[in-house]
């Protein structure tokens, strides 16, 4: 076949195809010989080897074929050495060729800047985060991959940010050679409807799939973004095929992030999924005397009476950020007014963010707003009824109270009626076991849990 045939057919494909298709994937290949039926192509890298091969073989052998070309299979290589893909041989369509897709290798990545302060030294481990922790530790060594991908997830304010940041810092010391990319899956997203705007897709997917270790943040953004998760399936897909090294975060498990196609889903679970728990006290205190010592340098006249860090970490038990920013607070405080930062000075400056913690929600509340959404009588919840429709918010109920207060289920036993705790604790099970499979119910849950908590 000449490279005037295969000229005449990519005018064909062009108007089957269409014009993006054509640009983006047909006219990169570069024809290589006919033989036995075969005709071979070079594609510039793997991952559109894949896709041509997946999505655009059928379209290629029937234009070649009305060409009079007798082929029953394309096949299609990848150089060794990367090559500039531009379409060189056979493009006679008026389609204008596009600029270099290298990737210059010493150019920036377009990552998002990583915080000097969210270091591993300056993190603070205890139960709730050491295997995370530990996880993040193993993936900043740089060496082999062994889970792929860490995914990390947890409740806002926990830390997430903080080690992803940490692995990117050491990662920059242990391995200068490795190039690695932070990015929230927001900055994922504009950068690739930036790229599909300016028609430089194939740049976008060169460059994301040059990295060495990808960490992407808050992944729960895509979901429900129809083309961003399939571009982001695809990058995740080519660098876990080359073996390169994939970190996520989520503000929950993959398996309960709503309108995330199941088979990133079930991609996402592949590795390592480690959840940050809730802070707790010993945390928090850790948490406070270590920020502590660096406020000790910046205002080195203020005293710090004893017990107040004790109080604060008892008190304040919302989220790390909420913690650092009451310390915050109380040190610009006490240096503006020169005193000494006792626990009634931390009372005074911190009223309202000690109010906003003391919020606790009652069994009586859970139970109000349960029946409020399930259209049942509140009377009933407590009662003896035992029907699905009654029983199954009830049971939810008990779930809430066990999640969202500190009762025991004794305690929760009596404010359903005077049940006993095994009844608790069988409905409690009940709802755990559901909620994975019954999306509603799932959501129903989110929705309660969010409206008890504001
Ligand atoms: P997330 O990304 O999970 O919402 P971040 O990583 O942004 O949370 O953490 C919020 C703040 O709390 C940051 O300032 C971070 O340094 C701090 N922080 C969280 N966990 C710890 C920890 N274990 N030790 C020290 N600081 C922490
Ligand atoms: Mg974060």
């Amino acid at each position: 076949m000449t490279d005037e045939t295969w000229g005449r057919v990519c005018n064909e494909l062009l108007k089957t195809v269409g014009k993006n298709n054509f640009t983006s994937w047909i006219a990169p290949l570069r024809l290589i010989a006919l033989s036995d039926g075969i005709v071979s192509f070079e594609a510039p890298t793997k991952f559109m080897r894949d896709w041509v091969s997946r999505n655009f073989a059928e379209p290629i052998l029937r234009e070649l074929r009305v060409a009079g070309v007798t082929a029953d299979r394309i096949d299609i290589r990848v150089p060794e050495l990367r090559a500039i893909p531009m379409a060189t041989v056979a493009n006679p369509t008026p389609v204008k060729p596009r600029k270099s897709l290298r990737v210059n290798e010493d150019a920036e990545l377009p990552g998002a800047p990583l915080d000097a302060r969210f270091t591993f030294d300056s993190f603070v481990v205890g139960k709730p985060n050491e295997l995370a922790h530990a996880a993040a530790r193993r993936v900043a060594e740089g060496g082999p991959v062994t889970f792929n991908p860490l995914f990390l997830y947890g409740g806002v304010g926990l830390g997430k940010t903080h080690l992803m940041h940490a692995i990117a810092h050491e990662l920059q010391t242990r391995r200068p050679d490795l190039r690695v990319l932070y990015l929230s899956a927001e900055q994922f997203m504009y950068r690739f409807v930036q790229a599909l705007r300016e028609r430089q897709i194939m740049d976008f997917k060169e460059m994301f799939r040059s990295v060495d270790v990808l960490m992407v943040d808050d992944v729960q953004f895509i979901a429900g973004k129809d083309s961003t998760q399939e571009e982001f399936f695809h990058t995740f897909n080519a660098l876990v095929d080359q073996g390169k090294q994939i970190v996520i975060s989520a503000d929950r498990a993959p398996g309960e992030i709503k309108d995330l196609e199941d088979r990133i889903k079930s991609r996402l679970q592949c590795g390592l999924v480690v959840d940050l728990h809730p802070t707790d006290y010993e945390l928090r205190l850790g948490i406070l005397q270590t920020k502590t010592e660096a406020y000790r340098v910046q205002y080195p006249g203020l005293v710090l009476a004893d017990g107040v860090l004790e109080f604060l970490a008892h008190r304040i038990t919302t989220n790390v950020r909420v913690l650092e920013g009451a310390l915050t607070r109380l040190f610009a405080f006490a240096s503006l007014v020169g005193r000494e930062i006792t626990l009634d000075l931390a009372q005074e400056c911190l009223t309202d963010i000690l109010r906003a913690s003391d919020r606790k929600v009652t069994i009586e509340e859970i139970q109000r707003k349960v029946a409020e959404h399930y259209t049942i009588r509140l009377s009933d919840m407590i009662g003896p009824k035992r029907v699905r429709t009654i029983a199954r918010p009830r049971q939810v109920a008990m779930y809430l109270a066990k999640q969202l207060t500190t009762r025991s289920l004794p305690e929760i036993g009596r404010r359903f009626g005077g049940r006993d705790h095994t009844t608790i604790m069988h409905g409690i099970r009940k709802i755990e076991e559901l909620k994975g499979a019954d999306r509603q119910l799932a959501e129903d849950i989110d929705l309660l849990r969010r409206l008890l908590e504001s």
